[in-house]
């Protein structure tokens, strides 16, 4: 079977160099290998992604001379794959709702912190402070029942209880170097969201579940998601899913040094594109030459 390769925007913005540098280096790894790249548009968040950019992001792609499979996958079209992954989680016993607001949980959170720092996942959130997997069933039911909005979160201390020895073969690099054989540390996130009362799924859920249904054999993407890869491997051993290899690059940053971000003018593909710029000068730009 050839390798498979994706390519996975969220179109919430316009693409800017960082994904022109991710979408080359898939492309070409799918060309050296003789493998498949497929795009993915992972449009969850209803309330951020338009189907303005995904067109845009159909356009910029196809102006760099990267071409993919159809049909896309789009994620908002297949809610029921996710449920069904998300109800395997629950019959597990590994899911339960907490139902504070977010404005509730920084109060928690300030108020775990009067006694001393309160610990932070890899992307610098606070953990989740709450109480809410020792809810009695009765009062979970009686709050699902009076209409409260809630998020599924995963109980990060079972789940971790159920696997041994998690780790993944990195074939690019780590924030700080890591590479090849690299232990997961799921646990630096706490108990993460895998899905909300209106929305049956998360990024991590989402991105595991296509991930496997796709037969993504090797995830190129930036160094931005390299410490949630811990968390989608837990996802794969639990829900039995196939393990990928990864290849985390480097991100592209601005001239201060920062992550690109999708409303930097400077960088946007758009933009370098009206101020004459070519697909080879784009290449160029972020290195790949
Ligand atoms: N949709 C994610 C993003 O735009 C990328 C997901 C992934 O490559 O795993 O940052």
């Amino acid at each position: 079977m050839p390798p498979v390769f994706r390519f996975a925007p969220s179109p919430n913005g316009l693409l800017h160099l960082g994904h022109a540098y991710s979408a080359l280096l898939n492309l070409d790894r799918a060309r050296e290998t003789g493998g498949r790249l497929l795009l993915r548009i992972e449009d969850i968040d209803a309330t951020r992604c338009r189907p303005e950019y995904e067109a845009a992001i159909d356009e910029d792609l196809t102006w760099l001379g990267i071409a993919w499979e159809t049909p896309v996958r789009r994620q908002s079209e297949h809610l029921s794959d996710y449920r069904a992954a998300l109800e395997k989680l629950s019959a597990l016993g590994l899911v339960y709702p907490a139902f504070e607001s977010r404005a509730g949980i920084a109060l928690l959170v300030a108020a775990r912190e009067a006694d001393g720092p309160w610990p932070r996942d890899p992307d610098g959130a606070p953990l989740y402070p709450g109480d809410a997997k020792w809810l009695p069933l009765g009062e979970r039911d009686r709050l699902i029942a009076s209409g409260a909005p809630y998020a599924l979160r995963l109980d990060m201390a079972a789940a971790c209880r159920r696997v041994a020895g998690l780790g993944w073969n990195e074939l690019g690099e780590g924030p700080d170097g890591q590479r090849g054989a690299v232990p997961a540390r799921p646990e630096a996130w706490g108990d993460v969201i895998l899905a909300r009362k209106e929305t049956p799924t998360s990024y991590h859920l989402s991105v595991v579940v296509d991930d496997a249904l796709q037969d993504v054999s090797e995830v190129v993407r930036g160094q931005d998601l390299f410490h949630a890869t811990s968390v989608h491997r837990l996802l794969q051993v639990l829900l039995d899913l196939p393990e990928p290899a990864y290849r985390h690059h480097r991100l592209i940053c601005d001239e201060m040094g920062r992550k690109l971000s999708k409303s930097g003018r400077s960088t946007g593909l758009r933009e370098l594109r009206v101020a004459g710029a070519n697909p080879a000068g784009i290449r160029r730009l972020v290195g790949l030459g």
